[in-house]
């Protein structure tokens, strides 16, 4: 098994009738650099951000942020690092935050929520990964969006802080992508209107899963109702492709749904551009991938 694992180690991620996608890994911390690279992942899809606030007893500092997305983009040595804003709240709580309790905290204040309504943190962010981007292939990725509204306003945001880093002189990546999640029913439903905004779309099935079934996504006990390949999921993640690809963009998914080597053929029918995965899945969904002939 894992010779077999070890003849897909440095080839394409290609079927047999030649469509190629990008295989990215998924990580939540820059100790698992060495993963990545160990498994041969062509990037990182999704650098979950919270580590950061997680670990530390008092918000982070710029520089602290900056020194971890730096070391993410050079370690990459120019491949591509998506690395996700702050998806604090719900599940992901912080103290030092001094976020109100709620009934249903999933659905209340957190990711993008928190960064666009105390826009000061949100920009200490955006100054750190502005500036690591000088140093490798940084890719933006906002979390939880529902409206067109709300990445305006991060775009807006985002420029503001491009401004004033060019008066200070500071050198950053000019042409840096910026995307966003759609992990919510809301975002692959207005899919055509949000791809006229960003440069890619990464569907987190985790969350978009979870709000599309109404299912607790930690909740155990429902699940003889939680059904991973629910066609409503499906066919909320095939339209975000399709309307992506319309408006010219690239599309991933960066769930755990990318992983799960039994949808693999249907994710590449539907056109799928980039699967992002967890460093151990990298090899086996390669080698599924290459395994595959979508002209028949
Ligand atoms: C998702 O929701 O699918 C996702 C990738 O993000 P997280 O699991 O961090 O919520
Ligand atoms: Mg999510």
């Amino acid at each position: 098994r894992v010779a077999a694992l070890e003849q897909v180690r440095g080839v394409p991620t290609v079927t047999k009738d030649g469509k190629k996608i990008n295989l990215y890994a998924n990580i939540g911390n820059p100790g698992n650099l060495p993963q990545v690279l160990a498994n041969d992942a062509e990037g990182i899809g999704l650098f979950r951000s919270e580590f950061l606030y997680l670990e530390s007893s008092d918000y982070p500092t710029e520089d602290q942020q900056f020194e971890a997305y730096k070391q993410a983009a050079e370690a990459l040595q120019g491949k591509t690092v998506v690395i996700r804003t702050l998806d604090i709240g719900a599940d992901k709580k912080v103290d030092y935050f001094q976020l109100d309790p709620e009934e249903n905290p999933a659905m209340g204040m957190r990711a993008i929520r928190i960064c666009l309504t105390r826009v000061d943190l949100f920009k200490t962010q955006l100054r750190a990964l502005l500036r690591a981007s000088a140093y490798g292939k940084i890719a933006i990725m906002f979390p939880m969006i529902i409206s067109v509204w709300e990445v305006q306003r991060c775009k807006e945001i985002l420029n503001e802080v491009r401004q004033e880093l060019d008066e200070k002189g500071i050198a950053y990546d000019k042409d840096m992508e910026i995307g966003i999640m759609v992990e919510t029913p809301a975002a692959a439903v207005m899919s055509e209107e949000l791809a006229k905004e960003v440069d890619f779309f990464s569907i987190g099935s985790n969350d978009l899963t979870q709000y599309t079934l109404a299912i607790d996504r930690q909740q155990t006990q429902l699940d003889a109702f939680f059904d991973p390949h629910h066609p409503a999921v499906l066919k909320l993640i095939q339209m975000t492709i399709e309307n992506g690809h319309k408006a010219g963009i690239w599309v991933g998914i960066c769930g755990e749904l990318g992983a799960d080597l039994t949808l693999t053929e249907t994710f590449l029918r539907m056109g799928v551009d980039e699967l992002s995965v967890s460093p151990p899945s990298v090899l086996p969904l390669r080698e599924k991938v290459r395994s595959l002939d979508l002209s028949k």
